[in-house]
């Protein structure tokens, strides 16, 4: 079946040692810009990690370099069809490691990593008895989509997720542990690092979610919500068959899958709100960001003092409200 849509999204990782990283870097990045790409691609001395869009041939010509370089022999692309460019620019930038973890002693995957499980498999094992299932991303991530069931470490960042383990080991023991992520790169390492830390029956999604979404037999089937992604398109749909809404308007609690940035830039937070709570609570996560005084809502918007001596007096009131309902 051929497709109708002009660009292709691409997301890949492969763990491999590159010598001289950060010369490659450079060169890499020569290389997409002249095909055309746009993206963002992490290069380490352990690997390389990236998601790049572009029309149907520069992915392709991008796809036949990569498959041809001895160094990345056997990578797996991931492929999206879209309507346009998910990324404004290029770029490639050098890393000591393509994730982090954060460890006194990293772990190589191609040493140490957990069992790989295909959609399928790892569908079943989710059913099983006496299994686990973590989530290996950030807590926005989840908030937007997971598997039934799954695991929410409290994490802003990949890294603190050791801690969180060792700080929940008993939910852990003896069981039968499975991670997931977006793409797999992830949890090439954090399976790895499980493993290490004594839990012996550890596996991972091979493939990611992306994959296990496009599967024709799982077709996305027990994930909730959407995935979070890393370009301008923010969520892609997951369950083909039978999909929900888990995201939580971050004022009132509604079904809600659309991010934006808290306004106060010091904060950035990432919120689900919709387009109405984002102009009444004037981008603002909380008091505080809202009257921040680089607030980006505020300055965007040209609001006058008096208009935000206003919005504020209306989230009084309805605060008022939302009490006396609460405690009626
Ligand atoms: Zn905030």
């Amino acid at each position: 079946m051929m497709s109708e849509k002009p660009y292709r999204v691409l997301l890949y990782y492969f763990y491999n040692d590159i010598e001289n990283a950060e010369d490659y870097a450079d060169e890499h990045l020569q290389f997409c810009k002249d095909l055309g790409l746009k993206g963002r691609i992490l290069i380490a001395d352990e690997g390389i990690n990236g998601t790049v869009s572009g029309t149907v041939e520069q992915t392709k010509s991008y796809m036949d370099y990569m498959e041809n370089d001895e160094r990345f022999k056997g990578i797996v692309f991931k492929i999206d069809e879209e309507e346009e460019h998910a990324f404004k620019k290029m770029h490639v930038r050098y890393r000591p490691e393509l994730v982090t973890l954060r460890l006194e002693d990293d772990v190589n995957p191609l040493e140490l990593t957990g069992n790989y499980l295909s959609p399928k498999e790892f569908y079943e094992a989710m059913k099983e008895e006496n299994t686990v299932v973590i989530d290996a991303r950030n807590d926005y991530e989840f908030d937007l989509g997971h598997f039934k069931g799954a695991i929410r470490p409290d994490i802003r960042n990949f890294r603190d997720l050791p801690d969180w383990v060792r700080e929940n080991k008993e939910q852990l023991k003896g069981k039968k542990v499975l991670t997931y992520c977006t793409g797999g790169v992830r949890c090439e390492k954090f399976s790895g690092w499980l493993k290490r830390e004594g839990f012996d029956d550890v596996s991972q999604l091979h493939g990611g979610i992306v994959t296990y979404g496009k599967d024709p037999e799982v077709k996305g089937e027990l994930w909730d919500g959407k995935l979070y992604v890393f370009d301008q398109r923010i969520s892609v749909p997951v369950n083909q068959v039978d999909p929900v809404i888990v995201g939580k308007d971050h004022f009132d609690g509604t079904p809600c899958e659309r991010y934006v940035n808290c306004g106060n830039p010091e904060c950035n937070k990432q919120i689900l709100v919709s387009e109405e709570n984002e102009h009444f609570y004037m981008r603002g996560c909380s008091d505080e960001c809202r009257v921040h005084p680089r607030n980006r809502y505020i300055e965007e918007h040209q609001l006058t003092e008096e208009e935000v001596e206003e919005k504020l007096r209306k989230i009084e009131v309805r605060k008022a409200e939302k009490d006396n309902t609460q405690h009626a």
